[in-house]
């Protein structure tokens, strides 16, 4: 049998797939990256038109300090080809119980001070004692005690404590909601209080100048500067198993070859579509329908000729707003609630080539269902609210807008993973932040079929959003590079 022209093959291009692959092909592996789409990036992916350059959505890394995103990209060597930026200007405001929209104070420079954030929350006197015992509890908890919380959610994590409201939403709305995208009430207590640590100790707001899908684009092209291949514009139609090997893939442009197939297409769009269920057992199959993916988000790009804000990005919160499955389950029903938690970022306010001189760029985001298969009635009353919050906080924004792209789970799912089941496909994260489906009970990475392995959010990474998924893309990259060895060792 002729030796297949590849070892490994890499199905996808977002930050896992593409930081895994120029991992390998810098470790010597001969690697095919092949995306749909026509820049790397996935979810995350740059978009370009008509002078504007930047993120597609609100897109906020975190953390900042010993960023893995920065770390891949100096072990590839392509460090000098983007420029990753941490803007000191984030503006979150909080709706106080009187109607008030008041802006989070100046921090000190890499760290949190509870004495300003009570403040700015309005906790009372006596309330603040329980509110620093939760505190410095939370950040000062042990791995080790971290471990112990895989089997509850942070919502009974935070149950233990009597957190007033305000700080209980400061955690859940302005930190979980947008780092998970999923309730409290659901999400693992574990995870959260492991990426909560991360975000007060090591700071976030990390952002690329020419939109963060740069990143996965300098990594693409170290795949190529390497000595392995790219294909963009591939949809991958087929990954060919032969008696419950991995052989290859079926793409537009033609098969290929490999014994290692690497899929960043989602766990579920990998097995129950590129794969097929009939190459895994029952039981397998039984499992990954179940797997339950995080929720959407959605927003509008508003086009500016004036600047509203000198804020790089910020979250919009209250004690009303933090999720909880109930109140999603609600809303999705039609019984919408007054007021939902909104993020927002500035491009032009950390990458002044981001819009034509003069123009400025707003983009909102906000929870929906993940469903792509929204209806335009639906859409518009999440679009509606959303839009009705930003203008309450910037209140001559409406004047200044030129142009308005609303986006939603369609195009999200359109830029990264298929629809294979009902309510999947737009859902903003992954699948493995949920109790029951985190941490030891994650996705392995490696599939019951030899040589088929998952790199992105659904498994081998923990942490927020891009950085979950490049932690994924170094620790899927170390198994596949072992796995790789060892069945050579064999030969
Ligand atoms: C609106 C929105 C806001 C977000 N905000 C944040 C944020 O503030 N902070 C943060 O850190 N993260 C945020 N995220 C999440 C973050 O973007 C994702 O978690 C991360 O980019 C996912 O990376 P991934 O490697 O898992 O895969 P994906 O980005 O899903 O990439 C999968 C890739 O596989 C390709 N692919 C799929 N099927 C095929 C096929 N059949 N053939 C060929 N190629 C295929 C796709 O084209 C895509 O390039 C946000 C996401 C959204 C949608």
């Amino acid at each position: 049998m002729a030796k297949p022209e590849y070892d490994v093959i890499v199905v996808g291009a977002g930050f896992g797939g593409s930081s895994c692959a120029g991992l390998l092909a810098k470790r010597g592996l001969k690697v095919l990256l092949l995306d749909k789409n026509s820049r790397a990036g996935g979810k995350a992916v740059t978009l370009s038109k008509k002078g504007f350059t930047h993120t597609p959505w609100v897109i906020i890394s975190a953390p900042v300090v010993g960023s893995l995103l920065e770390v891949v990209l100096k072990e590839l060597g392509v460090e000098s080809k983007v420029k990753l930026v941490s803007p000191s200007n984030p503006d979150s405001v909080y709706r106080t119980p009187s109607g008030k929209y008041v802006s989070m104070p100046q921090m000190p420079p890499g760290g949190m001070n509870p004495d300003v954030l009570f403040d700015w929350l309005g906790l009372k006197k006596e309330e603040r004692e329980e509110a620093l015992k939760l505190f410095t509890e939370l950040i000062a908890m042990s791995p080790q005690d971290i471990d112990t919380l895989h089997d509850i959610s942070l919502q009974q994590w935070l149950s233990r404590y009597n957190a007033p409201r305000p700080l209980y939403s400061f955690f859940v709305s302005l930190m979980c909601d947008g780092m998970f995208v999923i309730p409290v009430d659901a999400l693992a207590a574990s995870e959260a209080v492991r990426t909560i640590q991360d975000m007060i100790l090591r700071s976030g707001g990390l952002f690329c100048q020419g939109g963060i899908g740069r990143v996965a684009e300098a990594y693409a092209e170290a795949v190529e500067s390497n000595g392995s291949k790219v294909i963009m514009r591939s949809r991958v139609k087929k990954i060919t198993v032969e008696k419950g090997r991995v052989t290859g893939v079926v793409t537009e442009k033609g098969s290929f070859k490999a014994p290692i197939v690497i899929s960043n297409a989602g766990i579920q769009p990998t097995v129950l579509k590129l794969v097929g269920e009939e190459h895994f057992d029952q039981g397998y199959v039984n499992y990954v329908k179940e797997l339950v993916p995080s929720m959407g988000f959605m927003g509008a790009r508003y086009f500016l000729s004036k600047k509203v804000t000198d804020a790089a990005y910020g979250v919009i919160f209250s004690n009303e707003t933090p999720w909880s499955l109930e109140r999603f389950i609600k809303a999705k029903s039609g019984d919408f609630p007054k007021e939902f938690v909104v993020y927002y970022e500035c491009p032009t306010n950390y990458d002044p080539h981001a819009a034509p001189r003069g123009k400025h760029i707003l983009m909102t985001g906000f929870w929906c269902p993940a469903d792509p298969q929204m209806t335009a009635a639906q859409k518009k009353k999440w679009w509606d609210k959303g839009e009705e919050i930003i203008f309450k906080v910037f209140p001559n924004m409406p004047k200044y807008i030129e142009a308005k792209e609303g986006y939603s789970t369609r195009e999200v799912s359109a830029l990264a993973r298929d629809q294979v089941l009902p309510g999947q496909g737009g859902e903003c994260i992954g699948i493995g932040q949920i109790v029951g489906q985190c941490a030891k009970y994650k996705p392995s990475p490696k599939s019951p079929i030899q040589g088929l392995f998952y790199v992105g959010t659904d498994a081998g990474g923990y942490g927020v959003g891009v950085h979950q998924a490049v932690d994924s893309g170094i620790n899927v990259a170390n198994m596949v590079y072992r796995y790789h060895q060892m069945h050579k060792s064999l030969k």
